[in-house]
Protein backbone atom coordinates (compact mmCIF):
# COMPACT_ATOMS: atom_id res chain seq x y z
CA UNK A 1 0.00 0.00 0.00
CA UNK A 2 0.97 3.71 -1.07
CA UNK A 3 2.33 5.77 1.95
CA UNK A 4 0.69 8.70 0.46
CA UNK A 5 -3.45 8.74 1.43
CA UNK A 6 -5.54 10.13 -1.51
CA UNK A 7 -6.20 13.65 -1.21
CA UNK A 8 -8.55 14.38 -4.52
CA UNK A 9 -9.67 11.38 -6.77
CA UNK A 10 -11.91 10.10 -9.09
CA UNK A 11 -14.00 7.51 -9.45
CA UNK A 12 -14.81 6.13 -12.63
CA UNK A 13 -17.71 3.33 -13.42
CA UNK A 14 -16.51 1.37 -16.54
CA UNK A 15 -19.62 -0.21 -15.98
CA UNK A 16 -21.44 2.72 -16.37
CA UNK A 17 -19.46 3.55 -19.39
CA UNK A 18 -20.62 -0.08 -20.86
CA UNK A 19 -24.34 0.63 -20.24
CA UNK A 20 -24.16 4.06 -21.81
CA UNK A 21 -22.46 2.23 -25.00
CA UNK A 22 -24.99 -0.17 -25.30
CA UNK A 23 -27.93 2.36 -25.07
CA UNK A 24 -26.12 4.38 -28.08
CA UNK A 25 -26.33 1.02 -29.71
CA UNK A 26 -29.68 0.22 -29.24
CA UNK A 27 -30.87 3.29 -29.70
CA UNK A 28 -29.24 3.98 -33.38
CA UNK A 29 -29.72 0.42 -34.22
CA UNK A 30 -28.33 -1.70 -36.29
CA UNK A 31 -26.98 -0.21 -39.43
CA UNK A 32 -25.05 2.86 -37.38
CA UNK A 33 -21.62 2.38 -36.36
CA UNK A 34 -21.54 3.96 -32.85
CA UNK A 35 -17.75 5.23 -32.60
CA UNK A 36 -16.81 6.55 -29.08
CA UNK A 37 -15.13 9.70 -28.50
CA UNK A 38 -11.96 8.81 -26.28
CA UNK A 39 -10.03 12.28 -27.00
CA UNK A 40 -8.87 14.33 -23.89
CA UNK A 41 -8.31 11.31 -22.26
CA UNK A 42 -11.60 10.04 -22.34
CA UNK A 43 -12.83 13.57 -21.21
CA UNK A 44 -10.93 12.41 -18.32
CA UNK A 45 -12.18 9.34 -17.64
CA UNK A 46 -8.93 7.71 -18.38
CA UNK A 47 -8.16 7.35 -22.77
CA UNK A 48 -6.81 3.66 -21.89
CA UNK A 49 -9.45 1.72 -19.90
CA UNK A 50 -12.32 3.39 -21.22
CA UNK A 51 -10.90 2.26 -24.49
CA UNK A 52 -10.34 -0.99 -23.45
CA UNK A 53 -14.16 -1.49 -21.90
CA UNK A 54 -15.15 -0.40 -24.84
CA UNK A 55 -13.83 -2.66 -27.66
CA UNK A 56 -14.38 -5.15 -25.19
CA UNK A 57 -17.74 -4.50 -25.35
CA UNK A 58 -17.65 -4.55 -28.76
CA UNK A 59 -16.51 -1.01 -30.51
CA UNK A 60 -14.87 -1.03 -33.64
CA UNK A 61 -14.24 2.28 -33.69
CA UNK A 62 -12.47 4.95 -31.17
CA UNK A 63 -11.68 8.73 -32.27
CA UNK A 64 -9.43 10.50 -30.53
CA UNK A 65 -7.96 14.24 -31.10
CA UNK A 66 -4.76 14.15 -32.13
CA UNK A 67 -1.57 11.32 -33.49
CA UNK A 68 -0.26 11.33 -29.71
CA UNK A 69 -3.51 10.36 -27.99
CA UNK A 70 -4.05 7.51 -30.95
CA UNK A 71 -0.27 6.16 -30.53
CA UNK A 72 -0.94 5.99 -27.29
CA UNK A 73 -4.17 3.75 -27.50
CA UNK A 74 -2.18 1.36 -29.96
CA UNK A 75 1.05 1.06 -27.48
CA UNK A 76 -1.29 -0.08 -24.94
CA UNK A 77 -2.45 -2.74 -27.63
CA UNK A 78 -6.13 -0.97 -28.62
CA UNK A 79 -6.58 -3.09 -31.92
CA UNK A 80 -9.63 -1.07 -33.09
CA UNK A 81 -9.92 1.53 -35.84
CA UNK A 82 -8.51 5.15 -34.61
CA UNK A 83 -9.60 7.69 -36.18
CA UNK A 84 -7.87 11.25 -35.56
CA UNK A 85 -10.16 14.17 -35.63
CA UNK A 86 -8.73 17.46 -34.68
CA UNK A 87 -5.88 17.53 -37.74
CA UNK A 88 -2.45 16.95 -37.24
CA UNK A 89 0.43 18.50 -37.95
CA UNK A 90 2.81 17.81 -41.58
CA UNK A 91 5.85 16.21 -39.23
CA UNK A 92 3.08 13.94 -38.25
CA UNK A 93 1.95 11.98 -41.40
CA UNK A 94 4.18 9.21 -41.29
CA UNK A 95 3.12 8.35 -37.21
CA UNK A 96 -0.31 7.95 -38.69
CA UNK A 97 0.89 5.41 -41.33
CA UNK A 98 3.06 4.12 -38.30
CA UNK A 99 0.14 3.67 -35.45
CA UNK A 100 -2.48 2.73 -38.09
CA UNK A 101 -4.47 5.54 -37.42
CA UNK A 102 -7.32 7.11 -39.63
CA UNK A 103 -6.58 10.68 -40.03
CA UNK A 104 -9.69 12.96 -40.88
CA UNK A 105 -8.26 15.14 -43.42
CA UNK A 106 -9.60 18.77 -43.81
CA UNK A 107 -8.28 20.27 -47.03
CA UNK A 108 -7.67 18.37 -50.67
CA UNK A 109 -3.98 19.44 -50.51
CA UNK A 110 -3.75 17.14 -47.57
CA UNK A 111 -5.60 14.47 -49.45
CA UNK A 112 -2.74 15.11 -52.14
CA UNK A 113 -0.08 15.16 -49.81
CA UNK A 114 -1.21 11.77 -47.81
CA UNK A 115 -1.92 10.13 -51.58
CA UNK A 116 2.23 11.11 -52.06
CA UNK A 117 3.03 9.74 -48.47
CA UNK A 118 1.43 6.33 -48.74
CA UNK A 119 2.59 5.92 -52.45
CA UNK A 120 6.31 6.74 -51.29
CA UNK A 121 5.88 4.03 -48.41
CA UNK A 122 3.57 1.41 -50.35
CA UNK A 123 1.05 2.05 -47.71
CA UNK A 124 -2.48 1.02 -49.44
CA UNK A 125 -4.85 1.72 -49.57
CA UNK A 126 -4.02 4.46 -46.71
CA UNK A 127 -7.86 5.27 -45.54
CA UNK A 128 -8.95 8.32 -44.50
CA UNK A 129 -12.57 10.37 -43.67
CA UNK A 130 -12.27 14.18 -45.42
CA UNK A 131 -14.26 16.55 -43.45
CA UNK A 132 -16.74 19.16 -45.01
CA UNK A 133 -17.16 22.68 -43.71
CA UNK A 134 -20.80 22.83 -43.88
CA UNK A 135 -20.97 25.73 -41.65
CA UNK A 136 -19.18 25.38 -38.77
CA UNK A 137 -16.72 27.88 -39.84
CA UNK A 138 -13.62 25.76 -38.27
CA UNK A 139 -11.94 22.96 -39.60
CA UNK A 140 -13.08 21.46 -43.28
CA UNK A 141 -12.68 21.97 -46.53
CA UNK A 142 -15.43 24.03 -48.52
CA UNK A 143 -14.21 22.68 -51.22
CA UNK A 144 -17.51 21.51 -54.17
CA UNK A 145 -17.86 17.96 -55.27
CA UNK A 146 -16.85 18.27 -58.09
CA UNK A 147 -13.28 19.41 -56.79
CA UNK A 148 -13.65 16.69 -54.41
CA UNK A 149 -14.36 14.02 -57.00
CA UNK A 150 -11.35 15.46 -58.95
CA UNK A 151 -9.01 14.98 -56.09
CA UNK A 152 -10.08 11.49 -54.78
CA UNK A 153 -9.49 10.10 -58.53
CA UNK A 154 -6.48 11.30 -58.72
CA UNK A 155 -5.13 9.40 -55.44
CA UNK A 156 -3.11 5.69 -56.27
CA UNK A 157 -3.07 4.41 -52.88
CA UNK A 158 -4.98 7.29 -50.30
CA UNK A 159 -8.63 5.35 -50.04
CA UNK A 160 -11.62 7.38 -49.27
CA UNK A 161 -13.76 5.93 -46.40
CA UNK A 162 -15.52 8.62 -44.62
CA UNK A 163 -17.17 11.87 -45.34
CA UNK A 164 -18.13 13.38 -42.50
CA UNK A 165 -19.29 17.08 -40.84
CA UNK A 166 -19.73 18.73 -37.74
CA UNK A 167 -22.22 20.90 -36.15
CA UNK A 168 -22.41 24.36 -34.61
CA UNK A 169 -25.25 24.63 -32.69
CA UNK A 170 -26.51 20.55 -32.47
CA UNK A 171 -29.57 21.91 -29.55
CA UNK A 172 -30.40 24.25 -31.63
CA UNK A 173 -34.23 23.88 -33.21
CA UNK A 174 -34.87 27.68 -33.49
CA UNK A 175 -32.07 29.23 -35.59
CA UNK A 176 -32.23 26.71 -38.34
CA UNK A 177 -28.09 26.06 -38.73
CA UNK A 178 -28.59 22.68 -38.73
CA UNK A 179 -30.87 21.85 -41.10
CA UNK A 180 -28.55 24.18 -43.04
CA UNK A 181 -25.65 21.96 -42.73
CA UNK A 182 -27.71 18.74 -43.19
CA UNK A 183 -28.40 20.35 -46.36
CA UNK A 184 -24.91 21.46 -47.62
CA UNK A 185 -22.87 17.91 -46.61
CA UNK A 186 -26.06 16.47 -48.70
CA UNK A 187 -25.38 18.14 -51.72
CA UNK A 188 -22.14 17.20 -51.71
CA UNK A 189 -22.54 13.95 -50.83
CA UNK A 190 -25.12 13.28 -53.58
CA UNK A 191 -22.75 15.37 -55.87
CA UNK A 192 -19.95 12.76 -55.09
CA UNK A 193 -22.29 10.05 -55.11
CA UNK A 194 -23.49 11.53 -59.05
CA UNK A 195 -19.59 11.10 -60.20
CA UNK A 196 -19.21 7.71 -58.62
CA UNK A 197 -17.88 8.07 -55.16
CA UNK A 198 -19.90 6.89 -52.47
CA UNK A 199 -17.43 6.39 -49.37
CA UNK A 200 -18.87 3.29 -47.05
CA UNK A 201 -19.42 6.08 -43.65
CA UNK A 202 -20.96 9.09 -43.93
CA UNK A 203 -21.24 10.63 -40.10
CA UNK A 204 -22.48 14.02 -38.49
CA UNK A 205 -23.69 13.62 -34.95
CA UNK A 206 -22.25 13.79 -31.65
CA UNK A 207 -23.98 13.13 -28.83
CA UNK A 208 -26.57 15.84 -28.93
CA UNK A 209 -27.93 14.85 -32.63
CA UNK A 210 -28.25 11.65 -31.54
CA UNK A 211 -30.09 11.55 -27.86
CA UNK A 212 -32.41 14.46 -29.94
CA UNK A 213 -33.21 11.66 -32.58
CA UNK A 214 -32.04 13.76 -35.56
CA UNK A 215 -32.08 10.44 -37.40
CA UNK A 216 -31.63 12.48 -41.15
CA UNK A 217 -28.35 13.42 -39.39
CA UNK A 218 -27.13 10.12 -38.57
CA UNK A 219 -25.68 8.24 -41.27
CA UNK A 220 -24.14 5.05 -40.92
CA UNK A 221 -21.98 6.29 -38.21
CA UNK A 222 -22.09 8.20 -35.47
CA UNK A 223 -19.56 10.26 -32.78
CA UNK A 224 -21.37 10.35 -29.33
CA UNK A 225 -18.33 11.52 -26.49
CA UNK A 226 -19.99 13.17 -23.92
CA UNK A 227 -23.41 11.03 -23.93
CA UNK A 228 -20.60 7.98 -23.45
CA UNK A 229 -19.70 8.89 -19.98
CA UNK A 230 -23.14 9.80 -19.43
CA UNK A 231 -24.11 13.70 -20.26
CA UNK A 232 -26.43 15.19 -22.54
CA UNK A 233 -27.66 18.33 -22.69
CA UNK A 234 -30.83 18.44 -21.04
CA UNK A 235 -32.42 20.73 -23.14
CA UNK A 236 -32.64 22.05 -26.59
CA UNK A 237 -33.24 25.71 -27.71
CA UNK A 238 -36.95 25.58 -29.33
CA UNK A 239 -39.27 22.84 -29.83
CA UNK A 240 -37.16 19.83 -30.43
CA UNK A 241 -38.31 16.02 -30.35
CA UNK A 242 -38.36 13.88 -26.85
CA UNK A 243 -35.00 13.34 -25.46
CA UNK A 244 -34.63 9.57 -26.49
CA UNK A 245 -31.61 8.44 -24.52
CA UNK A 246 -30.77 7.78 -21.34
CA UNK A 247 -27.40 7.56 -20.10
CA UNK A 248 -25.97 8.59 -16.22
CA UNK A 249 -22.68 9.82 -15.68
CA UNK A 250 -19.82 7.35 -14.69
CA UNK A 251 -17.78 9.48 -13.20
CA UNK A 252 -17.86 10.74 -9.11
CA UNK A 253 -15.21 13.10 -7.60
CA UNK A 254 -13.86 13.22 -4.04
CA UNK A 255 -11.48 15.23 -1.67
CA UNK A 256 -10.73 14.06 1.93
CA UNK A 257 -11.07 16.62 4.71
CA UNK A 258 -7.48 17.95 5.64
CA UNK A 259 -9.07 19.59 8.86
CA UNK A 260 -12.29 21.31 10.21
CA UNK A 261 -12.39 24.07 13.17
CA UNK A 262 -15.19 26.02 14.60
CA UNK A 263 -14.51 30.03 14.27
CA UNK A 264 -15.97 32.48 15.82
CA UNK A 265 -18.76 35.38 13.99
CA UNK A 266 -16.83 37.72 12.13
CA UNK A 267 -13.92 35.26 11.13
CA UNK A 268 -13.03 35.66 7.84
CA UNK A 269 -11.99 32.80 5.24
CA UNK A 270 -9.47 32.60 2.67
CA UNK A 271 -7.73 35.09 -0.02
CA UNK A 272 -9.72 38.23 0.02
CA UNK A 273 -11.52 37.67 2.96
CA UNK A 274 -14.22 37.14 0.72
CA UNK A 275 -16.37 35.35 3.48
CA UNK A 276 -17.22 36.34 6.89
CA UNK A 277 -19.04 34.08 9.62
CA UNK A 278 -22.37 35.66 10.06
CA UNK A 279 -22.28 33.50 13.14
CA UNK A 280 -19.45 30.73 15.29
CA UNK A 281 -19.52 28.14 12.57
CA UNK A 282 -17.90 24.85 12.00
CA UNK A 283 -15.34 24.40 8.56
CA UNK A 284 -13.53 21.94 6.94
CA UNK A 285 -10.74 22.23 4.62
CA UNK A 286 -10.52 19.97 1.91
CA UNK A 287 -7.37 18.88 0.03
CA UNK A 288 -7.99 19.66 -3.64
CA UNK A 289 -8.45 23.58 -5.29
CA UNK A 290 -8.18 24.79 -8.60
CA UNK A 291 -5.11 23.07 -9.42
CA UNK A 292 -7.32 19.85 -9.14
CA UNK A 293 -9.70 20.81 -11.56
CA UNK A 294 -12.49 23.21 -8.96
CA UNK A 295 -13.81 26.33 -10.45
CA UNK A 296 -12.57 29.36 -9.37
CA UNK A 297 -15.74 30.70 -9.74
CA UNK A 298 -16.88 28.68 -7.76
CA UNK A 299 -15.36 30.73 -4.69
CA UNK A 300 -18.45 31.91 -2.34
CA UNK A 301 -20.82 30.04 -4.21
CA UNK A 302 -20.76 26.24 -5.29
CA UNK A 303 -21.41 23.47 -3.23
CA UNK A 304 -19.89 20.22 -1.89
CA UNK A 305 -21.70 17.04 -0.71
CA UNK A 306 -20.83 16.65 2.98
CA UNK A 307 -21.97 13.78 4.98
CA UNK A 308 -24.76 13.20 2.35
CA UNK A 309 -25.89 17.04 2.62
CA UNK A 310 -25.23 20.12 0.37
CA UNK A 311 -22.31 22.04 2.56
CA UNK A 312 -21.34 25.75 1.15
CA UNK A 313 -18.37 26.25 -0.37
CA UNK A 314 -16.72 29.47 1.53
CA UNK A 315 -14.48 32.24 0.57
CA UNK A 316 -12.12 31.29 -2.67
CA UNK A 317 -11.14 28.48 -3.78
CA UNK A 318 -7.49 28.42 -3.74
CA UNK A 319 -4.94 26.48 -5.41
CA UNK A 320 -4.92 23.16 -3.06
CA UNK A 321 -7.64 24.03 -0.50
CA UNK A 322 -11.43 24.64 -0.60
CA UNK A 323 -13.02 25.93 2.52
CA UNK A 324 -16.78 24.45 3.05
CA UNK A 325 -19.34 24.84 5.47
CA UNK A 326 -20.03 22.17 8.38
CA UNK A 327 -22.44 23.19 10.22
CA UNK A 328 -24.88 20.46 9.02
CA UNK A 329 -21.99 17.44 8.91
CA UNK A 330 -20.61 18.49 11.99
CA UNK A 331 -19.57 14.59 12.88
CA UNK A 332 -16.68 14.89 9.73
CA UNK A 333 -13.06 14.65 10.29
CA UNK A 334 -9.75 14.69 8.58
CA UNK A 335 -9.33 12.14 6.21
CA UNK A 336 -13.19 11.58 5.47
CA UNK A 337 -14.62 12.25 1.95
CA UNK A 338 -16.23 14.36 0.92
CA UNK A 339 -18.07 14.23 -2.93
CA UNK A 340 -17.15 17.28 -5.31
CA UNK A 341 -18.98 15.59 -7.70
CA UNK A 342 -21.23 12.38 -8.11
CA UNK A 343 -24.25 11.20 -5.45
CA UNK A 344 -24.04 10.84 -1.70
CA UNK A 345 -27.04 10.29 0.83
CA UNK A 346 -29.53 11.02 -2.63
CA UNK A 347 -27.82 14.24 -2.87
CA UNK A 348 -26.40 14.60 -6.21
CA UNK A 349 -24.08 17.15 -8.06
CA UNK A 350 -23.31 16.56 -11.68
CA UNK A 351 -20.66 18.69 -13.84
CA UNK A 352 -23.74 20.20 -15.40
CA UNK A 353 -25.12 21.53 -12.11
CA UNK A 354 -21.09 23.17 -11.40
CA UNK A 355 -21.14 24.40 -14.96
CA UNK A 356 -24.56 26.60 -14.34
CA UNK A 357 -22.86 27.54 -11.46
CA UNK A 358 -19.19 28.15 -12.65
CA UNK A 359 -20.45 30.17 -16.14
CA UNK A 360 -18.72 27.27 -17.86
CA UNK A 361 -20.03 23.89 -19.74
CA UNK A 362 -20.26 20.50 -18.44
CA UNK A 363 -17.32 19.71 -20.87
CA UNK A 364 -15.09 22.08 -19.24
CA UNK A 365 -15.53 20.94 -15.47
CA UNK A 366 -15.00 16.94 -16.67
CA UNK A 367 -11.91 17.98 -18.91
CA UNK A 368 -10.55 20.54 -16.18
CA UNK A 369 -10.21 17.57 -13.93
CA UNK A 370 -6.55 17.76 -13.48
CA UNK A 371 -3.76 14.83 -13.77
CA UNK A 372 -3.24 15.12 -10.12
CA UNK A 373 -6.36 13.68 -9.46
CA UNK A 374 -5.90 9.80 -9.31
CA UNK A 375 -8.42 7.79 -10.52
CA UNK A 376 -9.63 4.67 -9.61
CA UNK A 377 -11.96 2.48 -11.54
CA UNK A 378 -14.91 1.04 -9.60
C1 LIG B 1 -15.67 16.07 -29.57
C2 LIG B 1 -16.29 15.71 -30.86
C3 LIG B 1 -17.39 14.86 -30.89
C4 LIG B 1 -18.10 14.38 -29.64
O1 LIG B 1 -18.91 15.42 -29.16
P1 LIG B 1 -19.89 15.20 -27.89
O2 LIG B 1 -20.70 16.43 -27.84
O3 LIG B 1 -18.99 15.06 -26.72
O4 LIG B 1 -20.68 13.99 -28.15
C5 LIG B 1 -17.87 14.46 -32.13
N1 LIG B 1 -17.29 14.91 -33.27
C6 LIG B 1 -16.24 15.76 -33.27
C7 LIG B 1 -15.68 16.21 -34.55
C8 LIG B 1 -15.70 16.19 -32.07
O5 LIG B 1 -14.68 17.03 -32.06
Amino acid sequence: MSVFARRSWVEVSLGQISANFDALRELTGPGVEVMPVVKADAYRHGAVEVSRTLEGRGARWLAVSSVEEGAALRDAGIEARILVMADFLPGEREALIEYRLTPVIHSLDDVRAWDALASARQAAPAAYHLKIDSGMGRLGTRAGAGEIAETVRACTHARLEGLMTHFASAADYVGGQTEEQVRTFEEIRAGLAGLGIAPEFAHLSSSIPVAYARREAWGRMVRPGHAIYGYVSPTVRGAGPQRLLQVKPALSWKAAVLAVKNIPAGARVGYGGMFRAPAPMRIGVLAAGYADGIPHRLSNRGRVIAGGKPAAILGAVSMDLTTIDLTSAPHLKPGDAVTLLGEEGGVRIDAQQIARVAGTISYSVLCGISARVKRIYV
